[in-house]
């Protein structure tokens, strides 16, 4: 299936200043990567579009849209924390990366899907706050929009991202329309220290929340054991009619920010795996780019994670099969996490 990536135009202008990983070379050799790339199956747009303030309030609230909106004209960098930052452009890229995600989930069909390529990222900042680079949550405001206009019933997320999507996981928990999965690094080593394999929503969204925390240099095996054995179960039973996907690249084993270990092969293994579950489940679905900071790698980690989605047929994939055999070996500590989160969620699913 062909993939249109877009990009928002004011992407590389965000700056989070000189030396952050967060950096606007990651939009620069992706989109060499896609230009380079580009045929019948790959293409890229640049819009120049804004969110309206009212689509991003649907899911954060005033006092942040207006903190946001105060750094424009600003010189140099506003600090919200140790590590998020807004320049003078942040603001317009920030909206601008909201209407992409609205589009991708808006326009991606069965026959054709969009991979929303913004800066800044989004899934960790929360209804009231920006953080982990984050400004707003590109994928939880597209989601929320696509519920609350009826485009959609049902969303689930996946996101494998090696942080922990604590803004989606917390902006949704209490919505059983919309399913969050994250597979991420322990939030005992890593930021942002929450994620635990407990927190499966509240409320009304209890069992909508799916957590595979994952142990230190823990792979693709592990990732695909989560899928196998909980994630493709559970999202037969909960039939959602789309699937939006937080795909961050700083699970590679070689990541500067990282401590996971999934091989640049590792991410083919996991697109044929998100391949198999939208064709199992027939439904369109979209990507978001969240993180990834080895830049050199970086064009080589997006396509091997894509050339599965673009394929029309399912490919067999040989590492899939072994895995899922448990021919894989996944870490002890993974065994136990899904073995956890089954007794969790044995209320609310068949797992
Ligand atoms: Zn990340």
């Amino acid at each position: 299936m062909p993939i249109r990536f877009i990009s928002n135009s004011l992407s590389k202008k965000h700056s989070n200043g000189r030396f952050h990983p967060e950096s606007a070379q990651r939009i620069e050799v992706l989109e060499d990567w896609i230009k380079n790339s580009q045929g019948k199956k790959i293409t890229l747009e640049i819009l120049d579009q804004f969110a309206p303030k009212e689509d991003i309030l649907s899911t954060h609230s005033e006092n942040l849209y207006e903190l946001i909106a105060k750094t424009k004209g600003i010189s140099g960098h506003f600090y919200f924390d140790a590590d998020t930052t807004a320049n003078d452009y942040t603001f317009d890229a920030a909206r601008q990366a909201v209407a992409v995600g609205k589009k991708a989930i808006w326009e991606s069909t069965n026959q054709n899907s969009i991979f929303a390529l913004v800066r800044p990222p989004g899934h960790h900042a929360t209804r009231t706050s920006p953080q982990g680079f984050c400004i707003f949550n590109n994928v939880a405001i597209a989601v929320e929009l696509a519920i609350k206009e009826s485009k959609y019933d049902k969303i689930a997320i996946i996101d494998f991202d090696h942080h922990f999507g604590n803004g989606t996981a917390y902006i949704h928990e209490r919505n059983p329309n919309v399913m969050y999965i994250s597979t991420h690094a322990d939030p005992r080593i890593a930021y942002p220290g929450c994620g635990f394999v407990d927190e499966i929503g509240k409320g009304e969204g209890r069992g909508f929340n799916i957590m595979m925390p994952l142990g230190y240099r823990a792979s693709e095996i592990d990732i695909i054991m989560g899928f196998e054995e909980l994630v493709l179960p559970i999202l037969r039973q909960f039939k959602p009619d789309f699937l939006a996907i937080s795909a961050g690249f700083d699970a590679y084993e070689k990541d500067p920010l990282g401590v996971l270990g999934v091989s640049t092969e590792g991410f083919s293994v996991i697109g044929s795996y998100i391949r198999n579950i939208v064709s199992d489940l027939r439904i369109p679905y979209a990507n978001f780019l969240e993180g990834g900071y080895n830049i050199q790698m970086l064009p080589s980690l997006l396509s091997s994670y894509i050339l599965p989605l673009l394929s029309e047929e399912i490919i067999e994939n040989e590492r899939i099969r072994n895995i899922s055999k448990f021919e894989g070996d996944p870490s002890n500590q993974t065994k136990s996490t899904i073995k956890q989160a089954k007794e969790l969620l044995k209320d609310f699913w068949q797992v």
